[in-house]
This record gives C-alpha cells, structure tokens and sequence, in this order.
C-alpha cells in the first residue's frame, strides 16, 4: 500500500465523524447557542489545479511563441496528476528546461492565480457544498477563513463560492480573508482565531495545510479538527494527534431514508 493510500485509508476509517459534526450542531441550535464551523478554501473546500492548468494552457496560448515547451506540454497532457503544489515542479514535469520561459511562465501565473477573475476556474473537492450547507442549515455560522486576500481575491471567492451553490453572503456566513497579500497565512490565522473564539463555540475546523491545521487544533481542542488530503507546502510539520484525515466530504452524504 502507498503512503497515500494509506492515508486514504486512514481517513475512510475515520469518515464516521463528519456526520457526528451536524448532529452536535443540531443539538446546540436546539438548546439555542451558537456553533461556528471554520473551513479553510484552498486545497480544503476546492482544487485548485484546473486554476493553474487552465493559466497555463492560457499562458501557452498567448505568448506560444516565448513558450514553446509549455505549448509542446499540452500536446501530451493527460490528466491534473501533474500539477504540484511548487509551479517549478510542475514546470519541470511538463518539461519547461528554459529558465526565461519559466520566468515569463511564473510571472504570468502569478498575475492571474492572485486575482478575481480565476478563481472560477477552481473545483470544488467532492461532497464539500452538499457538507458545507448542511451545516448551514444544522445551524451553524459557517466560517471560511482563507489565505486570500480582500485587495485582489475578495470578489472571485465570493462569486465561485455561489457559482457552486455553497451558502454566501447570508445570516450565518462569513467571509475572513486578509487585509494585505504579504500577511503570513499561519500567523493571520492564528491572530483571527482569537477573534472567532469570542463569537461562539467552534465545533469544527476543515484545513489542508498541516501548520494551520495544528495552530487551530490547538487553540480550538474541542472542535473536531479534519485534514483533507489534497495538496499542502512542502516541508510542512507532521500532523498533531487528535486531527482526523479525510480524503474528500463524500462520506457524509444524508442517508436515504
Ligand atoms: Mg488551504
């Protein structure tokens, strides 16, 4: 089995407790406090890999004559496997070589991954609209805190959050983003939790990136803490105990009945 089977498996077997999520929530609505749910977005509640295939087939297009090695990429390519968390790895696995055409490919990328108006390119990760609003509608406030910025960011992730149907910009939303793009994700999150700790009883948190995951672990312990097994920095800690894995939001489809 690989390491990431394995931890597929891991978090299959630990799915159980995303359920249990709505059922605390219900029964702290019904006694009448209020319950927050924090999810991370990038790499959390989306994909973004159809984000940067799609710059970078954009990108091969426009400037097709200073990158040629990107555009000879898309004769072959099969699938999102070989987009990486780095741009410079997954330039390397698409054979750019060129250090001005990964230059000109890096500066391009940057502009359009940072902003509005590509964010719509990204996939929700399965199961996480139809999860997301039933704890919405359990009664919680759903929180999504991210990385992204209001300067640049703001508008695309509202408007790709109800593109998709997830619940936006209603009571029992909220949208934290950060002030300035240079802020550091980890101490921004850790500074907001002080924050959303006044506002209620957190109950869960949804985060991708292990750093983050153990800084709200730890400053939340009694919420449940869930990993979803995208992608994340590299070099990141290893994961706090206590954290649940999980592969994706399928396994909390509402039974049939
Ligand atoms: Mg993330």
């Amino acid at each position: 089995m690989t390491t990431l089977s394995r931890k597929i498996a891991a978090g299959q077997k630990q799915a159980p407790l995303l359920p249990s999520v709505i059922t605390r929530i219900k029964q702290r609505t019904g006694a009448g406090r209020s319950t927050l749910a924090i999810f991370d977005l990038d790499g959390t509640l989306f994909d973004n890999r159809t984000r940067t295939i799609f710059i970078l087939r954009e990108i091969s297009e426009k400037f097709d004559r200073s990158t040629p090695q990107l555009a000879a990429a898309f004769e072959n390519f099969q699938n999102l496997s070989v987009i990486d968390y780095s741009l410079d790895v997954t330039l390397k696995r698409l054979g750019v070589r060129s250090r001005a055409e990964a230059a000109l490919i890096r500066a391009e990328w940057a502009k359009r991954f940072f902003s509005d108006e590509y964010q719509k390119y990204d996939m929700p990760i399965p199961g996480a609209k139809q999860y997301v609003e039933r704890v919405h509608k359990a009664g919680a406030t759903v929180i999504y805190l991210t990385g992204r910025d209001v300067g640049r960011m703001l508008v695309g992730t509202t408007e790709v959050l109800r593109l998709y149907g997830f619940p936006v910009g209603v009571a029992g939303t909220m949208t934290i983003v950060k002030k300035e793009f240079g802020q550091d994700d980890e101490i921004f999150k850790k500074e907001v939790s002080g924050y959303i700790d006044r506002l209620g009883e957190v109950v869960a948190v949804f985060e991708n990136e292990p750093a983050n995951s153990n800084i709200l672990h730890a400053r939340f312990p009694d919420a449940a803490s869930f990993f979803v097994l995208t992608q994340h920095k590299p070099g990141a800690p290893a994961l706090e105990p206590g954290i649940r894995r999980i592969k994706d939001f399928r396994q909390c489809k509402p039974r049939s009945k």
